[in-house]
């Protein structure tokens, strides 16, 4: 298994003729099958005059009705599953970052479809059974621990099932017992980097090559500080709790947009507003129809998420088609004053200008206007230098801020350590309008 470049090559590198054929077979099949057995779906294709019958292949995906949270919301808890319960061998829960957790179910065969696709990323991170490979993603309820905990099984990895949070007690299993791959959020991938400088580690003292960091949006300027601060190669990986959970997608060697895999996987890009399929390359959110799940096999599920997808060859020899980095869920963008704002945007400006990837929105409204607030940690290094004053580097920051966001927003530069790290998913917004709304 050494040196492997595929976990799966026979579907990987699969000829995009013949991927689209299995999409088209797989697609029939699911259908009638969702259509048999749920009948919360069978209802809304029922209300939109279409049969299984009018399914021949993906060219007629777009007839059928989506999915959203609110169906799952809608239906919960076992108003969407398609087999007998007593065919079930596991439920898994959404994180409920954006309201109700949803919950999934699976069959033996789902969990076992879910775990290859982790292991692909994980051997597409580098990973063989040489590795030891430290998950320090949450288990439990949350698919990040026991996805990548499965898959690292099916590479062959020696894994070390942390879980997330005790973060001495990460750093002392990493040493001792020589980690090579860590998997959590990019996040905690970052506090977990500051911590081992905080005891005086140099990049170099870990045995760490890899990590597999995913769960939440991230910018390419936070992929270079954890490479920097861990002295690794930084994957990310991509997917949610109603597909199965992450491994839907991963990153390869190019680290250029993370591979769908679509041997499992139908994507979709819509226009938002309006439900219209986008050509290849559009920007809008992403939809996603499961080919090969048994139990809850969801058909065009909107996941909220923005990107782009492509089809444009890539040097690692895979096949399967590529998304572009989420940049923020449609439900994460803030309109403040009117304006779109994404927080990956100002992630990306804090990293820019040198500052780290701690920070905090803050928006609330004053007088019928929007206030816009971010809290901004300063490094030991940056809190020491008093040269320039606190004043000036504020000024500094609300500029570059204006000219990527197109407002102003008041920045309070504030303390090292000041601002709580985050073990599974950053909370980086605030909106007291919705508290109070
Ligand atoms: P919740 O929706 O409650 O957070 P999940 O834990 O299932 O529940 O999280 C799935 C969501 O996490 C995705 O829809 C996406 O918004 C986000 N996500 C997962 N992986 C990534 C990633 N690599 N980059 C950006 N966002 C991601
Ligand atoms: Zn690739």
């Amino acid at each position: 298994m050494e040196n492997q470049r595929y976990y799966q090559p026979e579907f990987e590198t699969m000829p995009v003729d013949e991927i689209k054929k299995m999409q088209s077979e797989k697609l029939v099949k699911q259908v009638r099958h969702v259509y048999d057995h749920v009948p919360y779906y069978r209802d809304l294709m029922d209300k939109a005059g279409v049969s299984p019958d009018d399914i021949r292949g993906t060219e007629d995906l777009h007839l059928l009705p989506f999915l959203t949270k609110a169906d799952l919301r809608d239906a919960y808890p076992y108003g969407l599953l398609a087999v007998p319960l007593k065919d079930c061998v596991r439920i898994q829960s959404t994180s409920g970052t954006t309201g109700k957790r949803v919950v999934a179910f699976y069959t033996m065969h789902d969990v076992e479809l879910w775990d290859d696709c982790c292991a692909r990323a994980i051997v597409a991170a580098g990973g063989t059974n040489e590795d030891v490979c430290q998950v320090a993603y949450g288990y439990g309820l949350f698919t990040g621990g026991p996805g990548l905990n499965g898959g690292s099984h099916k590479v062959g990895c020696l894994t070390l099932p942390m879980s997330s949070g005790n973060t001495e007690r990460q750093i002392q299993f990493m040493m001792d017992l020589g980690a090579t791959i860590l998997c959590c959020t990019p996040s905690y991938a970052a506090y977990i980097g500051e911590s081992l400088k905080d005891r005086g580690y140099k990049p170099e003292d870990n045995k760490l090559k890899a990590g597999i960091f995913g769960a939440e949006p991230w910018t390419e300027e936070m992929r270079r500080d954890i490479e920097a601060s861990l002295g690794i190669k930084a994957y990310d990986i991509y997917g949610l709790t109603e597909t199965s959970g992450p491994g839907v997608a991963f990153e390869c060697s190019e680290q250029r947009g993370m591979h769908i895999n679509e041997d499992h996987f139908l994507a979709e890009i819509i226009d938002p507003d309006t439900g219209e399929v986008l050509p290849e390359g559009s920007k809008g959110e992403l939809v996603f129809t499961s080919l090969d799940k048994e139990a809850f096999p969801l058909l065009r599920y909107r996941t909220r998420d923005i990107c782009r997808l492509t089809r444009e060859k890539c040097s690692c020899g895979r096949t399967f088609v590529r998304m572009s980095k989420p940049m923020g869920r449609t439900d994460d963008m803030l309109i403040i004053r009117g304006v779109n704002v994404f927080p990956s945007q100002i992630e990306t400006v804090l990293l820019n200008e040198g500052y780290s990837p701690n920070y905090q929105i803050v928006v609330d409204r004053a007088n019928n206007t929007d206030t816009f607030d971010i809290n901004v940690e300063l490094t030991p290094e940056q809190f020491s230098d008093t040269v320039g004053g606190v004043t000036a580097r504020e000024k500094a920051l609300a500029a570059a801020m204006k000219t990527m966001l197109g407002i102003n927003p008041a920045i309070h530069l504030v303390a090292p350590k000041s601002i709580v790290r985050s073990e599974g998913k950053a909370v980086r917004v605030i909106d007291k309008r919705k508290l109070t709304d």
